[in-house]
């Protein structure tokens, strides 16, 4: 177990952070700063999904893209420069019921005044050969991240809900022809993208199909393999990219009921990231929200640290 000292030496932090990514190590950022005694805890190393970005074109001040590993680095330097602690453990379990919170790893168990959830989400995989070897090469499980670098060529769109529509959409403004693969025979997304999608000329849509194989050549992204899945038929489709958007899993399964969560899984909380339970905080991609970017992930970490140092006050 990590031997943490607060500001008081009494082994009762101020603020505990579930998570380091983005949305984590930016509320450390701030909490430090602001003299909290502040331990992160992680459980496969800080950077979360942004370490595992290779180009990162849409956080604002890097015009020539930066390397989503070395901006995690940075973040990670930045906040334990401040005093902020990193503990390289997963959260296992949680008690909020109590004034002082209480997380439980393999190691050992820590209180602390207040508690950050920044445990992020996971894009949900379509479990293909190649899937791991192709990504960053040609697939993608953020079209609004990596539609850029597929500016005029054809592309592939998996899925059918919201995000699907979303991506299609965007896509379309960008690349030659978008196939938009679902394997119903209509779009689960709400009715206002029924009516957008309607009549952009480079969207086709593949109904009753699913994605069997990906095509590599190269070690690139070359095309899939799909299967109707009424008739059984079997095509190729040639493709420079595939954008698989079939949903996101948050990273909550060591809050087993501690905390509101919304149908799909995520976390409620209102925009300073409070949620019902007071001292309990969420930022960034496991928060329920709209868009999970980078840039709303630390804006997220920044609100929730201030929440919290308000709360620590009172
Ligand atoms: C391939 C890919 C490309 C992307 N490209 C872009 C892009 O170009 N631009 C952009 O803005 N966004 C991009 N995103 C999205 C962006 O990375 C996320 O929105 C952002 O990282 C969310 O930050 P977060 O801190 O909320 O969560 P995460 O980055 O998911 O970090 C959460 C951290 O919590 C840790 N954790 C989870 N549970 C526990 C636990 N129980 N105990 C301890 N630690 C735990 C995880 O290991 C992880 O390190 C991309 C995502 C992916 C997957």
């Amino acid at each position: 177990m990590t031997n943490l000292q607060d500001n008081r030496g009494e082994g009762l932090l101020d603020l505990a952070i579930i998570g380091a990514g983005p949305a984590g190590m930016t509320a450390a950022l701030y909490a430090s700063r602001a003299g909290l005694s502040v331990a992160m805890f992680e459980r496969i190393m800080p950077g979360g999904q942004l370490a595992q970005t290779e180009h990162l074109e849409n956080y604002p001040g890097y015009a020539q893209s930066t390397s989503g590993f070395e901006l995690a680095m940075s973040m990670q330097a930045q906040a334990t420069a401040f005093g902020a602690k990193l503990v390289n453990e997963e959260v296992l379990s949680v008690d909020f019921n109590a004034p002082v919170k209480v997380l439980e790893t393999a190691f050992g168990i820590y209180r602390a005044r207040s508690v950050i959830v920044a445990s992020g989400a996971r894009p949900t995989r379509l479990g293909l050969p190649l899937e791991n070897e192709l990504q960053g090469r040609g697939l993608s499980y953020c079209a609004t991240c990596d539609g850029n670098f597929f500016r005029g060529v054809d592309v592939v769109v998996v899925g059918g809900g919201n995000t699907a529509a979303a991506d299609a959409l965007y896509l379309s403004r960008i690349c030659n022809k978008v196939y938009v693969v679902h394997r119903r025979d209509k779009l689960r997304a709400t009715a206002i993208y029924h009516q957008r999608l309607a009549g952009i000329d480079n969207i086709e849509f593949i109904w009753n199909t699913e994605v069997k194989a990906f095509i590599a050549e190269d070690g690139m992204m070359a095309g899939v393999r799909l299967a109707n899945n009424v008739t059984g038929e079997e095509a190729d489709l040639a493709c420079q990219a595939v954008f698989v958007a079939i949903g996101t899993t948050p990273n909550t399964e060591c809050l087993r009921g501690a905390l509101q969560l919304d149908a799909a899984g995520y976390v409620l909380a209102d925009e300073m990231g409070r949620t019902a339970t007071p001292g309990v905080y969420a930022a960034g991609d496991v928060r329920a929200k709209e868009l999970r970017q980078v840039v709303t992930a630390v804006s997220d970490g920044a609100n929730c640290a201030e929440a919290a140092a308000e709360f620590l006050a009172e």
